[in-house]
C-alpha cells in the first residue's frame, strides 16, 4: 500500500474489558469523516511489513477521537499484537472510511422500529450509530439486542445507559436487552440465555421487547458473527422480513469474518 493512503495516528488510551476485549482511542485526522455505522482499515508495522484490518468505529461521527472495540485472537496475526498497544503508540488509518451498515440505505418501509442487534465486538456500529442523533429522532423504537458468552464480556452496559439518558430525552423509546449465553448463573441482569436466531424462533425477543419483528415497521441491522448473522437472516426471512436491496427491505448485515 501506497504511503499516501494512510496516516499514522497516535493511541490516547487503552481500555481492557477481560482477557480477550480491550478497547482504544485514536487521535481523529480532520479529513476522516464517517457515517455511523462505518469502519476503518487499521495497520500495524511487523518486521517493515504493513497488516491492516477492518474495525467498525465505535465514537460518534461527531466526537474528537476515534474508538474502537477489539477481540484478542491469541494466535491472530493483527490482534496477538494489538493486544499490546498502550497509549503514546502508533497506528496506520486508512485515510477513507468503509462499509454501508449505515441507517441511509433504509427508503422502505419507513423508519418506525429499529432492531440492532450484535454478538461480541459486532456492537461496535450500532454504539456509534446510538452516539448520533438521527436514529433517535427517525424511529419511535429502538432495540439494541447484546450477545455475549459471559458477564465480563458484555463490555460497555454502563455507556449503552449512559447514552440512552442523554439521546434518549425527547426521542425514540430504547430498550437495551444483554443476552448471555454461558454462565447463566452468574448472568444477574441478562434475562435472556439462548441464541438470538433461536430468541427469534421461539418469540422470546419479541416478548421482551414487547414489539412485534414485522416486516411493515421493522428494520434490523446484524453484526458480528458469520454463524449469527446467518442464522438470524433465515430466523427472520422464516418471518417474512427481506434483506435490504437498494433501498428496500428490512435486514442488512455485516460480517466480522
Ligand atoms: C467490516 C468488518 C468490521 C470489523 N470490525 C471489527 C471490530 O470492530 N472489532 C473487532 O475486534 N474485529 C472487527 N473485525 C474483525 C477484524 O478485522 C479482525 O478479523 C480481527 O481484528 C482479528 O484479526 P487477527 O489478524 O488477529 O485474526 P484474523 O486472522 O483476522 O481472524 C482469525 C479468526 O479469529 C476470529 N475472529 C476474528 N475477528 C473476530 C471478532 N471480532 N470477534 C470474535 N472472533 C473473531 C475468527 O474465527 C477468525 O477466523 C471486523 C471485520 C470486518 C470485515
Amino acid at each position: 500500500m501506497s504511503e499516501e493512503k494512510f496516516t499514522r495516528e497516535t493511541v490516547l488510551d487503552v481500555r481492557r474489558w477481560s482477557e480477550n476485549l480491550f478497547s482504544f482511542t485514536l487521535t481523529r485526522p480532520a479529513h476522516f469523516r464517517f457515517s455511523a455505522g462505518q469502519f476503518a482499515r487499521i495497520g500495524i508495522e511487523v518486521d517493515g511489513e504493513k497488516i491492516f484490518r477492518a474495525y467498525s468505529v465505535v465514537s460518534s461521527p461527531f466526537a474528537e477521537q476515534l474508538e474502537f472495540f477489539s477481540i484478542v485472537v491469541p494466535d491472530g496475526a493483527f490482534t496477538s499484537r494489538l493486544q499490546h498497544l498502550k497509549a503514546g503508540d502508533n497506528l496506520l488509518l486508512e485515510k477513507i472510511p468503509f462499509g454501508f451498515l449505515t441507517l441511509a440505505r433504509y427508503q422502505k418501509p419507513l423508519p418506525h422500529d429499529l432492531w440492532l442487534l450484535a454478538t461480541g465486538t459486532g456492537l461496535a456500529p450500532f454504539l456509534s450509530m446510538l452516539q448520533d442523533f438521527a436514529p433517535w429522532q427517525q424511529y419511535q423504537q429502538i432495540i439494541l439486542a447484546y450477545s455475549v458468552r459471559t458477564r465480563e464480556e458484555l463490555a460497555y452496559a454502563e455507556e449503552i445507559d449512559r447514552i440512552a439518558q442523554s439521546f434518549g430525552e425527547n426521542g425514540a423509546n430504547f430498550q437495551f436487552l444483554p443476552i448471555i449465553t454461558r454462565d447463566t448463573i452468574a448472568a444477574g441482569d441478562a434475562a435472556l440465555h439462548q441464541r438470538l436466531p433461536v430468541l427469534i424462533e421461539n418469540g422470546l425477543l419479541e416478548q421482551h421487547a414487547g414489539i412485534p419483528l414485522n416486516p411493515e415497521t421493522s428494520h434490523v441491522m446484524l453484526c458480528g458473527n458469520p454463524q449469527m448473522v446467518e442464522d438470524t437472516r433465515n430466523a427472520l426471512k422464516a418471518r417474512g422480513l427481506s434483506m435490504n436491496r437498494r433501498g428496500e427491505g428490512n435486514i442488512a448485515v455485516e460480517n466480522y469474518w
